[in-house]
């Protein structure tokens, strides 16, 4: 049983073909590029070479044709025709408060995803083309949609409500939604079972550190609290948005620097991060050369980073109360010992230890804690395509 899961950026689709009976990876790939000059299909098949097919495509409909091409290719495809997928399994940025969990894609779901679009139009409309061209090539294929914000539906209004005028919740629906649900919600489960515990019983942090990044607190398998907000700008530094800030800071700059709104916009989520304040990359790879080096402004950025992150472990073991699990996942939670050391620096205060040789490992799922009377620490690499075919199987089978 294969389900296709797809994620479409404005340029850019992701791939994975996975067989639901083993839970296994059978083709993945990615299109770069799409609708701009040298676009191209890297497409793998499990046990054979990586293709890439390079060839214009105006459009997402032109990309998925060729990545179903690909998948049904006698050479170097994984399925012989589109018969043998299941279903389809769409990652889709904002469900707004419509969505508390997936949904099987008919008329009613297109409308509500429509009406999110002005709460996420960089991301949104992207996903709605992709649903839209699968619609047009595969139209007898069900297909679900399955939200980065449905897993934080479970958040309560205190720690959802922006301390603003009231009517604005009212009016624009401005409020915190928080992103990367799939992701805590995966690894948060996967923690518990790797503690072999009843996830209903656990208090868990989750640290989603990779380009765009959050925190979230778990109790008992449900989101109660997160770093994004309104829009996934909020929160921790990331590699080019701000987080947090002061937003007195924006006005002042508007008037010093007669910025516009666009130029606002760019500044906030594409020029600031990390890569704001090292001027020089919003790559960990590439501050942690420098800083090891002896660059000052990629080590500060390093620890204005790692700080933000410790801060909100601090705020989330006070609402949790006790804290059972801390885990960190995406490309720099997997990947960074420096990282995660420097986070867990000091929070032995919350019975929080790491050990610095477990911590060495990278891109695994393994328990990097000291002893087993601390907090356990855990790094489990995220599996969001994992959770989407998931979701997807157990509607249709519905
Ligand atoms: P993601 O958005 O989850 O794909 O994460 C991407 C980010 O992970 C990159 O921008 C890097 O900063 C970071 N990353 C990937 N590999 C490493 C590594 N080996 N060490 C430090 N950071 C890494």
């Amino acid at each position: 049983m294969n389900v296709l899961v797809i994620n479409c950026g404005s340029s850019s689709l992701k791939y994975q073909l996975i067989d639901m009976t083993n839970e296994e990876v059978r083709a993945k790939g990615l299109v770069e590029r799409i609708g701009i000059e040298g676009s191209r299909v890297k497409h793998t098949t499990v046990g054979k070479e990586q293709v890439v097919i390079e060839e214009p495509m105006k459009d997402h409909r032109r990309a998925l044709e060729l990545v179903l091409n690909a998948l049904v290719n006698p050479e170097y495809g994984a399925i012989k025709s589109m018969d043998d997928i299941y279903a389809v399994g769409h990652r889709v940025v904002h469900g707004g408060e419509e969505f508390a969990n997936s949904a099987i894609i008919d008329e009613r779901v297109m409308e509500a995803l429509n009406a999110c679009i002005e709460l996420a139009p960089l991301h949104n409309p992207p996903n709605i083309m992709g649903i839209e061209a699968c619609k047009e090539l595969m139209p007898n294929t069900p297909m679900v949609a399955v939200f980065d914000t449905a897993f934080h539906q479970t958040i309560p209004p205190e720690n959802y409500i922006y301390p603003l005028p009231y009517e604005y919740y009212e009016k624009y629906r401005i409020r915190k939604y928080g992103f990367h649900g799939t992701s805590h919600k995966y690894v948060s489960q996967r923690a518990a079972e790797i503690l072999g515990k009843p996830i209903e019983e656990l208090n868990i942090i989750t640290c989603h550190l990779g380009n765009g990044s959050s925190v979230c607190a778990v109790k008992g398998g449900k989101s109660i609290a997160t770093s994004m907000g309104f829009t996934p700008l909020e929160g921790l530094a990331m590699g080019t948005r701000c987080g947090d800030i002061d937003p007195a800071i924006i006005l002042f700059l508007m008037e010093k620097e007669k910025l516009s709104f666009d130029e606002v916009n760019t500044l906030l989520n594409k020029k600031s991060g990390v890569l704001g304040i090292s001027g020089i990359s919003s790559d960990f790879r590439d501050l942690e050369e420098e800083a090891e080096k002896g660059n000052e402004r990629a080590l500060l950025a390093l620890k204005v980073f790692c700080n933000r992150v410790k801060e909100y472990i601090g705020a989330y073991s006070a609402l949790l109360c006790n804290v059972d699990a801390l885990v960190f996942t995406a490309g720099i939670g997997e990947n960074s010992p420096t990282v995660r050391e420097h986070i867990c620096e000091g929070l032995d205060c919350i019975n929080i230890k790491l050990d610095r040789e477990l911590n060495k490992i990278r891109g695994k799922e393994a328990i990097v804690s000291r002893d087993l009377t601390s907090v356990p620490v855990l790094v489990i690499p995220t599996n969001e395509e994992l959770m989407i075919a998931r979701d997807t199987v157990e509607l249709v089978k519905k």
